[in-house]
């Protein structure tokens, strides 16, 4: 407890410095990045680092996302409570857990097990009982709960066009696109015809990749 009490004040810090002060607004995400312990989803040996303005390694290659990233994206997917949302890219889960707090079920994929594996342990830790996981290839999304109110991606790359189809009439796809660390965040609108979308943040991301990666 001692320990989980250190990281608060960093984390108000990361609130108003990192969020507050770049236009994060929602008080629902702003409430939930200040409850949610960032410092328990990295390695022991990175919790200090945990409320920085960066992106950290999480194993395998991949990284957990800059706080202001995880807010915005969080933000931009306009959640009011009720809503099941898909995400791409578990990784260590704390996005994951930031969604949990903000909609009614959040179902997330991840291709690379161990990854999975640990996310699962986090979550499980923070009591997050509103979360599904998966490990599989999330381009191919997850019919067995569709259709979703929203999807956020997490990796970057292009879209599949089985994420639209997935999701419900006006609901939002969220994803860093472009490729070789190249991407910029765009916000899809599903319509009763197609979408509308909006070109938003440019942004680098670990790239979305195919298949799944069982070690
Ligand atoms: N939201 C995460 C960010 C993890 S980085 C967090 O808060 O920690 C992006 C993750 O997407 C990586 O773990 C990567 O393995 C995963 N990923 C990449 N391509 C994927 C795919 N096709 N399906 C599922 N996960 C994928």
């Amino acid at each position: 407890m001692q320990s989980n009490l250190a990281y608060e004040r960093p984390r108000q810090r990361m609130v108003s410095e990192q969020l507050l002060a770049r236009g994060v607004n929602d008080e629902r995400v702003l409430d939930a990045m200040l409850t949610v312990p960032r410092h328990l989803f990295v390695d022991s040996a990175l919790a200090s680092r945990a409320y920085h303005d960066c992106a950290l390694p999480i194993g395998s290659g991949q990284t957990i996302s800059q706080p202001y990233m995880v807010a915005r994206m969080s933000q931009l997917l306009e959640l009011q409570g009720h809503e099941r949302v898909l995400e791409i890219g578990t990784g260590c889960g704390y996005q994951t857990a930031v969604l949990s707090r903000l909609c009614r079920r959040v179902y997330s994929i991840e291709r690379i097990q161990p990854l999975h594996d640990r996310a699962r342990k986090n979550l499980r830790a923070a009591r997050h009982a509103n979360v599904m996981l998966k490990c599989a290839d999330g381009r191919l999304g997850w019919e067995d709960y569709a259709p979703y109110d929203a999807i956020i991606v997490t990796a970057g790359g292009f879209a599949s066009d089985v994420w639209l189809q997935q999701l419900k009439p006006g609901g939002v796809l969220l994803l860093p696109e472009g490729e070789g660390g190249d991407h910029r965040l765009v916000k899809r609108r599903k319509q009763a015809n197609g979408y509308t979308e909006e070109y938003l943040d440019a942004c680098t991301f670990v790239p979305l990749l195919e298949g799944v990666n069982h070690y």
